[in-house]
């Protein structure tokens, strides 16, 4: 007899195991591992995922039996082995991980009917039919009646070769009924034929940011192709970290890279920021390798990814180009997955499973012997430290830029300084100064201001002196209410003091600025310096402005047409912005998020100031940055200036290691949330207590911080509270905690969730 493996397709840990069915003779062909199936459950019916097959030897078990198969297979064994993995190291349900691998638009599902029993119902979303028109064998020989003239339209149409029905009815109105009646003699034919829907980017746009393959590749690249194409060989599954500088020529490299993995007959994987994923940045993987590329993101329809994915599925795509969902494709005999911008927080899943992309590629390629490519300006720490202490990873640097451009000089100006000499201006004197120069040369400028840090700290706009946990040396959020100052890390209280306690300025304030305030005093600066009548534009990008579909792609547009214009921007505009004639970036702020209570905040500055430098200078005209700061001093502001790595790094990783921070442990996070502020906190403080007790019957090794309201301590209308776990990295942090997580009481009015390896602890 043989037996299947079924998961239930019912999202909770207690139900996570796979139960065994038995796989009926008569769908023996049809199931088959990946397959959605409708098995009997506790009385009811319920849709599962078949995970595994055997051919059981004992005959005597009584096994329900498999009722139907409900698809065809969205993923192999390989997939299978992957939703496993996921599940025990996120501890997540295995339904959920096994969600990431069915097709956009969902699977057939059980639902309540009108008379309380169940219902089978099918996604809305799959494949499209087009009705094509053809000619039939009576085509030439019939003879068709004089007033019947839609007939005769329709048979003309044919003649010049097969037609959509579509088409026919735009034309000549409802011709169903003709087509019908002339389908019946066998004068035509009526065919459903699929329609494949694109990917959203236009011919035209396909044509215009067509990608050259250069002539001969510069020394740098040449060298990290090498050590890739070494990993490739081993197919060891070994990593390689590719440290590039904007403009280094980075994305010429992975295209070789995929190149020789696909004359291996193995197929390629290429993850990209959801924000970067461009019609240029698809036009240059479309330019190479053609329609063999599928691509997924978030800003194509649901129908549209569907068809993509289904390509996939039917083996008609070789390269996958998407956001970390593409991971999950069903794309056979993967060899290479290459994850560009590396150090990007969205590679982590916000939701259930947490999964880290870069994390979850290391297993895959390490299972298929395959290789993963990390590439970046600014890797993450993980990445390079990774790249310094583990056997199987290697690292390559590429310093100098593809066309010889030298990288733009990065000036650091001291906003206390200049608040020190009297101005009140969120812009410098030499900001100033410079953006009037370029844009009066006819150049454009990007200005960058840092929303991250969100106005909860305190800062001396006299000394830039920032109040700090005596503990934990991250800053002390700033509470309103009660005039106070707490540590998310350990919960130290003290109350704000009134004067600066380093040089008694009265002046230490909230900080922070939102983009419209910039924006207001950056037109009345223009229309200063330049006059009003330069009418220099200003695209503003941030949440507000880009909320609405293709607004992001309309605005970059906007700024690349105008012949000089200033980009003000959040975030969004560090990365990816490829403008020859931007000469001048400004942060206006830099340190803002230095002052995240977070221990991540100072890679992310470092990052964030050298990815926003990469945009100055691209083409012939060199370019030119300023860094406003009052943490001047600052490591990471200097080094990033300075463009030196090694500076930020060596101190950096001396205080994760003695503070406890990855990469020196593993962390976990767990958040409770719910409406009632009471019953999180008691729910915090319960499972802390827990998890302390059952850690500490496992050994010394583990480290539980009390329970502590988050730094974003109210979300929504929910109230938010965590406690933070940490072990050294050898140590299997999610069998420790699974437990005690998943075998907690469900408290009705408070949410919680574990998140292993979180990317901040806000
Ligand atoms: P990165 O992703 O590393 O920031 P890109 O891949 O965007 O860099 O390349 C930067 C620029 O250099 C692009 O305009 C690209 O066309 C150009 N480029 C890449 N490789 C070469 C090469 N071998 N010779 C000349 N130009 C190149
Ligand atoms: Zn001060
Ligand atoms: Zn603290």
């Amino acid at each position: 007899m043989r037996s299947a493996q079924v998961v239930l397709d019912i999202p909770t840990q207690a139900l996570d195991a796979p139960y065994t069915y038995e796989v009926p003779p008569q769908l023996a062909e049809q199931v088959r591992i990946g397959c959605a199936v409708q098995v009997p459950f506790g009385g009811r019916k319920a849709v599962g995922f078949v995970m595994g097959l055997e051919d059981e030897a004992r005959s005597d078990r009584a096994l329900k039996p498999i009722e139907q198969v409900l698809s065809k297979p969205y993923f192999n064994e390989m997939g299978a082995r992957c939703a496993v993995f996921l599940a025990e190291r996120y501890v997540a349900p295995l339904s959920a991980c096994i969600r990431l691998f069915t097709p956009p638009g969902g699977v057939p599902r059980m639902v309540r009917d009108r008379f309380g029993g169940w219902k089978l119902t099918q996604p809305t979303i799959g494949e499209v039919d087009d009705r094509w028109v053809v000619a039939g064998p009576e085509l030439n020989r019939y003879q068709v009646r004089k007033n019947a003239a839609k007939q005769r339209a329709v048979m003309e149409a044919v003649r010049q070769g097969d037609v959509r029905m579509a088409e026919l009815t735009l034309e000549y109105g409802a011709v169903s009924g003709a087509v019908a009646a002339l389908a019946k003699k066998d004068v035509v034919r009526v065919e459903h034929r699929r329609r494949m829907r694109g990917d959203g980017s236009t011919p035209a746009a396909r044509v215009q940011h067509a990608y050259q393959r250069p002539a001969s590749l510069t020394a740098c690249q040449a060298e990290a192709l090498d050590a890739i194409e070494a990993a490739q060989y081993r197919a060891d599954g070994s990593v390689v970290v590719v440290d590039g500088v904007t403009g280094s020529g980075k994305t010429e490299v992975y295209l070789r890279a995929i190149e020789a993995e696909l004359a291996r007959g193995r197929t390629a994987i290429v993850l990209v920021p959801e924000i970067s994923l461009t019609p240029q940045t698809v036009a240059r993987f479309r330019s190479r390798f053609g329609d063999t590329v599928a691509v997924m993101h978030s800003r194509m329809s649901m129908g549209e990814r569907y068809d993509q994915w289904d390509l996939i599925r039917e083996g008609q795509a070789r390269v996958v180009v998407g956001a970390r969902s593409a991971l999950f494709t069903p794309l056979e005999n993967v060899g290479l997955v290459v994850i560009d911008e590396e150090h990007e927080t969205t590679y982590k899943q916000e939701s259930a499973p947490r999964y880290v992309s870069r994390d979850v590629a290391a297993w895959m390629m390490r299972q298929t012997g395959g290789t993963l490519v990390l590439g970046s300006a600014t890797p993450s720490i993980e990445a390079l430290y990774g790249a310094r202490t583990r056997p199987d990873w290697s690292f390559v640097s590429m310093p100098t830029r593809a066309n010889g451009s030298p990288l733009p000089k990065v000036d650091v100006i001291d906003m206390a300084a200049e608040f020190a000499s009297g101005s009140r201006s969120m812009f410098s004197g030499r900001l100033r100064r410079a953006l009037t120069e370029e844009l009066e040369a006819g150049h454009k400028a990007v200005l960058l201001l840092n929303q991250r840090g969100f106005a909860s700290f305190l800062l001396c706009r006299d000394c830039g002196f920032v109040p700090e946990c005596v503990n934990c040396s991250t800053s002390l959020t700033f509470h309103e209410r009660g005039n106070k100052l707490v540590c998310h890390h350990c919960g130290y209280t003290v109350a704000a003091p009134a004067t600066c306690p380093e040089c008694d300025s009265p002046y230490l304030k909230r900080f922070g600025a939102g983009t419209q305030r910039v924006e207001a005093e950056l037109r009345a600066l223009l229309d200063a310096e330049l006059g009003v009548e330069a009418e220099i534009p200003v695209v503003r990008m941030d949440a507000d402005t880009t909320a609405a579909k293709g607004a992001h792609q309309r605005l970059l547009e906007s700024f690349a047409a105008a012949p000089r214009a200033v980009l003000l921007g959040t975030q969004m505009i560090a990365k990816g912005l490829d403008f020859d004639d931007v000469t001048l970036v400004g942060v206006i702020n830099a340190d803002t998020q230095l002052h995240l209570p977070d221990y991540r905040a100072p890679e992310r500055t470092f990052d964030l100031i050298e990815q926003v430098a990469g945009r100055a200078g691209r083409g012939a005209l060199p370019g030119r940055v300023f860094v406003q700061t009052y943490e001047a001093d600052s490591i990471a502001i200097r080094a990033a200036a300075a463009y030196d790595r090694e500076a930020f790094l060596r101190p950096e990783l001396e205080k994760r290691r003695i503070l406890g921070y990855p990469p020196f442990v593993r962390m976990a996070n767990i958040l409770a949330w719910g409406k009632d502020e009471g019953a999180v906190r008691a729910e915090a403080e319960r499972l802390y207590k827990q998890m302390r007790d059952h850690l500490a019957s496992q050994g010394p090794t583990w480290k539980v911080l009390a329970a502590t309201p988050c730094v974003i301590a109210r979300v929504r209308g929910n109230f938010r509270w965590h406690i933070v776990v940490k072990g050294e990295p050898h140590l299997d942090i999610a069998a420790a905690l699974r437990d005690v997580f998943v075998g907690r009481k469900v408290n009705a009015s408070v949410n919680v969730a574990l998140d292993i390896d979180p990317v901040d602890l806000l």
